[in-house]
Protein backbone atom coordinates (compact mmCIF):
# COMPACT_ATOMS: atom_id res chain seq x y z
CA UNK A 1 0.00 0.00 0.00
CA UNK A 2 1.44 3.21 -0.66
CA UNK A 3 2.00 6.21 1.50
CA UNK A 4 -0.17 8.99 1.93
CA UNK A 5 1.32 12.42 1.18
CA UNK A 6 0.28 16.05 -0.09
CA UNK A 7 0.90 16.60 -3.40
CA UNK A 8 3.31 18.37 -4.51
CA UNK A 9 1.13 19.96 -7.39
CA UNK A 10 -2.04 20.34 -6.47
CA UNK A 11 -1.72 20.45 -2.91
CA UNK A 12 -4.14 17.61 -2.21
CA UNK A 13 -3.92 14.75 0.43
CA UNK A 14 -3.81 11.24 -1.14
CA UNK A 15 -1.76 7.93 -1.94
CA UNK A 16 1.56 8.63 -3.05
CA UNK A 17 1.85 7.26 -6.94
CA UNK A 18 5.82 8.62 -7.41
CA UNK A 19 7.73 11.67 -7.81
CA UNK A 20 5.67 13.37 -4.98
CA UNK A 21 2.66 13.27 -7.23
CA UNK A 22 -0.50 11.61 -6.35
CA UNK A 23 -2.09 9.33 -9.59
CA UNK A 24 -4.51 12.08 -11.50
CA UNK A 25 -1.00 14.62 -11.36
CA UNK A 26 1.23 11.75 -11.75
CA UNK A 27 -0.52 10.59 -15.15
CA UNK A 28 -0.45 14.26 -16.09
CA UNK A 29 3.11 14.57 -15.75
CA UNK A 30 3.79 11.28 -17.19
CA UNK A 31 1.58 11.57 -20.48
CA UNK A 32 3.22 14.88 -20.84
CA UNK A 33 6.65 13.13 -20.89
CA UNK A 34 7.54 13.98 -17.07
CA UNK A 35 8.17 17.90 -17.98
CA UNK A 36 10.79 19.22 -15.27
CA UNK A 37 8.17 22.08 -14.30
CA UNK A 38 5.74 19.51 -13.08
CA UNK A 39 2.38 17.73 -14.36
CA UNK A 40 0.13 20.30 -17.26
CA UNK A 41 -2.75 21.73 -15.25
CA UNK A 42 -5.79 19.26 -15.60
CA UNK A 43 -8.18 19.92 -18.24
CA UNK A 44 -11.25 21.78 -18.08
CA UNK A 45 -14.77 19.24 -18.49
CA UNK A 46 -16.00 22.12 -19.93
CA UNK A 47 -13.33 22.85 -22.87
CA UNK A 48 -13.24 18.59 -23.19
CA UNK A 49 -14.78 17.54 -26.73
CA UNK A 50 -17.73 14.99 -26.99
CA UNK A 51 -19.20 13.82 -29.32
CA UNK A 52 -22.92 14.18 -29.83
CA UNK A 53 -25.70 11.21 -30.93
CA UNK A 54 -26.10 13.59 -34.16
CA UNK A 55 -21.83 12.82 -34.70
CA UNK A 56 -21.86 9.42 -33.46
CA UNK A 57 -24.58 9.03 -36.31
CA UNK A 58 -22.55 10.47 -39.19
CA UNK A 59 -19.64 8.18 -38.03
CA UNK A 60 -21.50 5.59 -38.13
CA UNK A 61 -22.29 6.35 -41.61
CA UNK A 62 -18.76 7.36 -43.17
CA UNK A 63 -17.78 4.68 -41.42
CA UNK A 64 -20.69 2.35 -43.24
CA UNK A 65 -19.50 3.69 -46.86
CA UNK A 66 -15.78 3.53 -45.67
CA UNK A 67 -16.38 -0.20 -45.57
CA UNK A 68 -18.10 -0.82 -48.42
CA UNK A 69 -16.19 1.33 -50.41
CA UNK A 70 -12.98 -1.82 -49.33
CA UNK A 71 -11.67 -0.48 -46.37
CA UNK A 72 -10.40 -2.66 -43.35
CA UNK A 73 -11.86 -1.79 -40.26
CA UNK A 74 -8.87 -0.76 -38.55
CA UNK A 75 -7.64 1.39 -41.54
CA UNK A 76 -11.59 3.20 -41.50
CA UNK A 77 -11.37 3.69 -37.47
CA UNK A 78 -7.49 5.71 -38.54
CA UNK A 79 -9.62 7.71 -41.27
CA UNK A 80 -12.17 8.67 -38.73
CA UNK A 81 -10.15 9.00 -35.85
CA UNK A 82 -12.20 7.14 -33.57
CA UNK A 83 -10.78 3.36 -31.57
CA UNK A 84 -10.47 0.29 -32.77
CA UNK A 85 -13.14 -0.89 -30.23
CA UNK A 86 -15.57 2.02 -31.41
CA UNK A 87 -14.76 0.80 -35.08
CA UNK A 88 -15.50 -2.97 -34.13
CA UNK A 89 -19.03 -1.71 -32.27
CA UNK A 90 -19.67 0.11 -35.46
CA UNK A 91 -19.18 -2.77 -37.51
CA UNK A 92 -20.91 -5.45 -35.31
CA UNK A 93 -24.25 -2.85 -35.61
CA UNK A 94 -23.38 -2.63 -39.50
CA UNK A 95 -23.75 -6.35 -39.68
CA UNK A 96 -26.69 -6.81 -38.17
CA UNK A 97 -28.16 -3.96 -39.89
CA UNK A 98 -27.35 -5.92 -43.21
CA UNK A 99 -28.44 -8.94 -41.81
CA UNK A 100 -31.67 -7.36 -40.90
ZN1 LIG B 1 -1.61 16.79 -7.40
Amino acid sequence: MSRRIRCRCCGQPGPHKGHGYREACWRRWVAAGRPDTGPPAPVDPADRPFRTRADADTLRTKFADLRTAGHTVAAAAMQLQVSRATAYRYETARKKETAA
